[in-house]
């Protein structure tokens, strides 16, 4: 959610009361959908959806690319008044976002993984220009989850899913620390309600490994809850914090993609561990919801995870990124060796 600084719209009714889940349902949602619909989908799950709903759709869109260009376009290919419906991932979540909200006309949501929160926030990630920009605010209709059609994804993507609610723990505290420091105002009763969703995430890490109905009603309501909160406060500082900015940097410096909550969840246990604050609470859990983080198992190499760390001092002051850890302690060489210590 970086980046979104406007004050956002606020939400009539909490976003879990738009979600549905459930084994085998997507057929059943969509047939109840206004026949006509436009159809955002891309290769893969499309194979999931039933030939008599496809039968239903209008237009038919694959999704490739969240450059504004290609929305924009979008756009002015699809019939303004018929519902919108996005089944996929998240280039095919943020895309249908986009369409819907442009048209303000119904939409429904179908994420095909839980890897990623894209079905249940509401702000697109639009890409121009080099940069992302947040915009838009879609509220969907409804967001089916299928618990099959999650399962048809890579399991190790699912798996990720519980690394932007890990990040409470680090985001929290540093959450507390810019209070302190007097940059940012602290909200105890967000505080509370997002460790309760840290709670029940540390719960249920073995369903999450599994990727079972109850690991996925535990991650999509931790998505739900936090989307919530960050569009009340205006901000997403209980569950972004310091790991988010290791894991933008580590973007930015090796100039490639990462499963974005294997990444996070690295960055939540360095990060934990600058400030001396339970590292082992995050990697009991990825051991147990059994997601990749370890530098070797996400291709980051020792030299190239020192020098991010290294760099990140000057990275959060020269983005102007929330108080955090990493502006409070300043570490010495060897004390920044050893937050990798067991990792490389
Ligand atoms: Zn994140």
């Amino acid at each position: 959610m970086a980046g979104a600084t406007n004050p956002l719209p606020s939400l009539e009714r909490p976003t879990k009361e738009l979600v549905t889940i459930g084994t085998d349902i997507l057929t059943r949602e969509l047939m109840n959908v206004e026949p006509g619909f436009t159809l955002i989908t891309q290769d893969g799950p499309i194979a999931s959806v039933d030939g008599k709903v496809l039968e239903r759709a209008g237009k038919v869109l694959l999704a490739t690319s969240l450059d504004a260009d290609v929305l924009t376009r979008a756009v002015e290919m699809t019939p303004e008044n018929l519902p919108v419906v996005g089944v996929g991932g998240g280039v095919v979540m943020d895309t249908a976002k986009w369409i819907g909200w442009s048209h303000q006309t119904p939409l429904y949501l179908v994420p095909s993984s839980i890897s990623v929160d894209a079905s249940v926030t509401n702000m697109v990630a639009v890409r121009d220009g080099g940069g992302v920009h947040y915009q838009g605010f879609a509220i969907p209709k409804r967001v089916v989850v299928d618990v099959t059609l999650v399962r048809t994804a890579p399991i190790h993507l699912n798996r990720a899913g519980i690394g932007d609610l890990l990040s409470i723990h680090t985001g929290l505290f540093d959450w507390r620390l810019g209070a302190l420091a007097g940059t940012v105002s602290f909200n105890s009763d967000i505080a509370q309600v997002a460790e309760s969703i840290l709670a029940a995430t540390l719960h249920d890490a073995e369903e999450i490994a599994r990727v079972s109905e109850r690991g996925v009603v535990t991650l999509m309501s931790g998505y739900c809850d936090v989307n919530d909160m960050t569009v009340a406060q205006g901000h997403a500082q209980m569950e972004e914090g310091s790991e988010h900015y290791f894991a933008y940097l580590a973007e930015k410096l090796t100039g490639r993609n990462f499963v974005h909550g294997e990444l996070v969840v690295l960055g939540a246990v360095l990060m934990s561990r600058w400030q001396e604050n339970r590292d082992d609470v995050v990697m009991g859990a990825a051991t147990r919801a059994k997601v990749r983080w370890r530098p070797d198992d996400i291709g980051i190499s020792a030299s190239e995870l020192r020098s991010i760390i290294r760099e990140l001092p000057r990275f959060v002051v020269e983005t102007a990124l929330p108080y955090s850890v990493i502006n409070e302690r300043t570490l010495s060489r060897s004390e920044m060796e050893s937050l990798t210590k067991g990792l490389v």
